[in-house]
């Protein structure tokens, strides 16, 4: 069969599509719709739920121009791209209208707020590796961060903490991959670990030679309008250059343009941070709960920003807790003056409410996503800003006046965007109404001729009606046909001679006059004209705030700092929170420490009255040279996770310089945080095995040193009991050592066996969580105290976890002759389940019936 022949318009399209990668789906503008053709229809009317049609033989799927934000929004979620190709000319009749692809939009490279989590960065990653390490880059488009970084192969996974905590949107990597093979070094593990923090990401390979650190110089140096990186600390073709011109390559890509606000380049250096591993993050659920959202995160208990770049802000401060005793310091100090000041902090959080977003507002002006509304978010911020400062000034407290000396005049612009700008700005600048009245002499000499004009305009229908006798008669405007005089079939015997007909309607017709058509010349002109001075007074106020975009960025950012710290504040009045003593030492002891997370879900709960219960708080003592390993034991249950979790997060809190949930705490700064939870308790993450369990456990001995902070919770349980105590054991000897201090380390285990070993070791204590007991049962009392458990009462759990009766009996034996070395368990005397039910009994009693499984008893006959 022959071929249709293509009409020129799906020749069109049919050159676009062949230059757009196949994984995107093209949206094609058409009048009002985004027509998708093609398999791209196929793909899209599923991901939208929308109806498939044809044209030309086509599958086709249409989406109205105005709404199209919200569909796009649902491609992106479900991992896929947009182009968008628009008209880029006004349609003219019998001409094919000429269109051009204006935009990619990927999950990483959104800059429409609509799209956006306001709340959270949005990084897309490039990483290769070469012989002489892991490269990598990073940029968050929104706000113009853009960093590099690499790590040699032998401290590779140095960089996988920083990786993880980005959460890249997306990563771009070599199309031959990213795996090399390095005689006589071993990098197997490393890729486990780079395999599981890439999956389910949405990952673009491009062609290797994007990679190069020469051109990919090159390209930063043209992207940032520089003639050397020396200004930004970066040597001559470092090798992490290569990710990075990739990076701007794709980002240019989708943009169909060089991204215009990438101003500056910046290496990370992982001197003076705590890392957290990957494996850490998750356990201590640090920016995601065991749900995978924020919710039940560290983060989310630590968060009480009310700005969007706050927020932000404070992902980034978590991800990199530092090193660095005198920021530590600041920080906590500026909490201190705002916890004693409480109505002031109320006043600046109330202040800060009304600040925006000014790094997205400035990637997106510089950036062709320009409207009016946009500057009326940097002029609502100015204009905030000398509040801002009187609050801070009021405080009188030499600490503040390091925030106040941060925050930059804006006089000039913020009385230009005042007088130029409505207080209710239009969403597009053709919508007109944008500039203030008396800002602009030429724009206000081109309204009023309209305005004149209008009320000419309405005494004309007077008039008319007047010099015709028709009562009805009127004058109206439409956007086809202009201005006319409108007159009902009725009347028509009545207009006279000098009306020109214009168009005939089913019971009316309309007419124009000599005198009309002039005036109506005269406005549509004075109209364009004065939409026209609006918009190149937009232009030039976008100009004005783009002079001043990096005093803007700086003052931006002290103002998210303000906030996080403020929030800290807040948070740290209504926990009862303490300032954490940080410094040198090798000490950890903390007195009346509190999980801030279980400790705000159990208030949560009680205001529900689900639960009645408060948190118990505990001390901790830890030192490298002392007590460096304390090992906990405990029945199930007993709250041994949570404790050693807690001592975990009020770590990090001191060291991103928060005040910790405690009555004190006396933190000697840790270098890296490693936790390892038991293979089974990861089960339900579907991914871990004891390989990846033993895998973690090798990375924390390999790489801790005696200034790391180590939390072991149950290790060793993935195998059976006897390998599992014996790998426990000599994880345990391995970390005390030989020498006289080592890293400091919480220890949860249910193996008794292991608490003999504080006899041997002279820095390991024993501890464990009481419980009491109660007519053979167990009352958690969740305190935990110096010495060993005595037992696990695993069966009295097992009681209260709703075991049959017979079960728990039958296990209470077993348990007293394998205690008294009785080897010979009679086999004969096991209880043998039986089916009591008759068929007949059966019938009327449904499998599932949720009330029949509660009564153990009734289902089980022993004999
Ligand atoms: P384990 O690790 O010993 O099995 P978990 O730490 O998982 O026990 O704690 C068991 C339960 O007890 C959890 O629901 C937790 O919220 C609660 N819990 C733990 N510690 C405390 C505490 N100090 N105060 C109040 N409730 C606690």
């Amino acid at each position: 069969m022959a071929k249709a022949k293509r009409t020129p318009m799906m020749e069109q399209w049919h050159d676009i599509r062949s230059r757009v990668a196949k994984d995107t789906l093209l949206f094609f503008r058409l009048g009002d719709f985004y027509e998708i053709f093609n398999e791209d229809a196929i793909e899209g009317s599923r991901i939208l739920g929308i109806t498939q049609t044809h044209r030309h033989g086509l599958p086709m799927a249409g989406i109205p121009y105005h709404a199209a934000n919200a569909y796009i929004g649902k491609i992106l979620n479900a991992g896929r791209k947009v182009a968008i190709v628009d008209q880029v000319e006004t349609p003219k009749a019998g001409k094919l209208v000429k269109r051009e692809l204006t935009r990619i939009i990927t999950p990483g490279t959104i800059l429409e707020s609509q799209q956006q989590d306001e709340r959270s960065s949005q990084y897309i990653l490039a990483i290769s590796m070469s012989r002489q390490g892991i490269h990598t880059a990073w940029m968050d488009l929104t706000t113009g961060e853009f960093v590099i970084a690499q790590q040699s192969l032998f401290q590779a996974e140095q960089l996988l903490p920083i990786i993880s905590a980005l959460e890249p949107r997306e990563v771009l990597i070599p199309e031959t991959g990213i795996q090399i093979r390095v005689r006589g070094v071993e990098l197997e593990n490393l890729y486990s670990q780079l395999e599981a923090l890439l999956a389910n990401r949405l990952t673009t390979e491009l062609p290797d030679y994007q990679f190069d650190p020469i051109s990919g110089q090159r390209t930063v140096l043209e992207t940032l309008k520089v003639l050397n990186l020396e200004g930004f600390g970066i040597e001559h073709g470092h090798p992490a250059l290569g990710p990075a011109g990739a990076l701007l390559d794709y980002v240019t890509d989708t943009l169909c343009q060089r991204p215009k606000h990438i101003s500056r380049i910046t290496e990370h250096r992982s001197g003076n941070v705590l890392l957290v591993d990957p494996a850490t993050q998750r356990n201590l659920e640090i920016f995601r709960g065991a749900s995978h959202t924020r919710q039940g995160s560290l983060i989310e208990a630590m968060d009480a920003t009310v700005t969007a770049a706050g927020a932000r802000q404070l992902e980034t401060l978590l991800a990199r807790p530092i090193m660095d005793l005198e920021t530590i310091q600041f920080r906590q100090n500026v909490v201190g003056v705002f916890i004693e000041v409480p109505s002031t902090l109320f006043d600046i959080q109330q202040l800060l409410r009304q600040v925006r977003d000014i790094p997205r507002i400035l990637s997106r002006l510089q950036n062709r996503i320009q409207n009016p509304r946009e500057l009326g978010g940097v002029r609502d911020t100015l204009d905030r800003l000398p509040e801002i400062i009187s609050a801070l000034e009021s405080v009188n407290h030499p600490l503040l006046f390091n925030i106040i000396e941060r925050i930059e005049n804006f006089d000039t612009l913020t009385d230009i965007l005042d007088s130029a700008l409505n207080e209710e700005l239009p969403g597009a600048i053709q919508d007109g109404g944008a500039i203030r009245a008396g800002f602009d002499e030429e724009l206000d000499r081109l309204r009023s001729l309209t305005s004149d004009n209008k009320i000419w305009l309405a005494d004309l229908e007077s008039s008319e009606q007047e010099a015709t006798g028709i009562k009805n008669l009127k004058v109206k405007y439409n956007g086809a046909f202009g201005y006319f005089i409108e007159v009902t079939k009725a009347n028509l015997t009545l207009v006279p001679e000098h009306y020109i007909r214009k168009q005939t309607m089913t019971n009316a017709e309309r007419f124009t006059t000599e005198g009309l058509k002039t005036k109506e010349k005269e406005i549509l002109n004075a109209e364009e004209r004065a939409l026209a001075r609006e918009e190149v007074i937009f232009r030039d106020l976008i100009a004005d705030i783009l002079e001043d975009r990096d005093a803007l960025m700086r003052t931006s950012e002290c103002i998210a700092e303000l906030d996080i710290f403020c929030g800290w504040a807040q948070i740290a009045r209504e926990w009862n929170y303490c300032k954490p003593m940080v410094d040198h030492s090798d000490l950890l002891q903390i007195k009346g420490g509190r999980h801030p997370v279980v400790e705000q879900t159990m208030r949560a709960e009680r205001l529900g009255l689900a639960g009645t219960h408060s948190f118990v708080p505990n001390d901790c003592h830890l030192e490298s040279s002392d007590s460096q390993i304390v090992l906990i034991t405990g029945p199930n249950m007993a709250g041994k996770s949570t404790f050693i979790r807690q001592i975990g997060l009020i770590t990090l809190m001191a060291q991103v310089g928060a005040w910790v949930p405690a009555e004190s705490c006396h933190l000697g700064l840790v270098d890296r945080v490693f936790s390892r939870v038991g293979a089974s308790d990861e089960l339900s993450r579907g991914n871990s095995t004891f390989m990846v369990e033993m895998n973690e456990t090798a990375n924390i001995l390999n790489n801790s040193t005696s200034r790391s902070l180590i939390i072991l919770d149950e290790i060793g349980r993935g195998t059976s009991t006897y390998d599992g105590l014996s790998i426990a054991w000599a994880v345990v000897e391995y970390l005390h050592g030989v020498e006289e201090e080592g890293p400091r380390t919480l220890f949860a285990t249910h193996y008794h066996e292991l608490t003999k070993l504080a006899n041997d070791l002279p820095r390991m204590r024993n501890f464990s969580v009481a419980v009491k007991e109660w007519n053979d049962e167990i009352i958690f009392v969740r305190q935990v105290v110096p010495g060993a458990a005595d037992r696990s009462y695993g069966i009295q759990v097992a009681r209260l976890a709703g075991l049959p009766n017979s079960v728990i009996d039958r296990a209470k034996t077993l348990l007293n002759a394998l205690e008294s070395g009785d080897a010979q368990i009679q086999t004969e005397s096991i209880p043998k389940r039986k089916n009591t039910r008759s068929p007949k009994a059966a019938q009327n009693m449904p499998e599932n019936d949720a009330k029949f499984e509660k009564d153990p008893t009734d289902q089980l006959e022993l004999f």
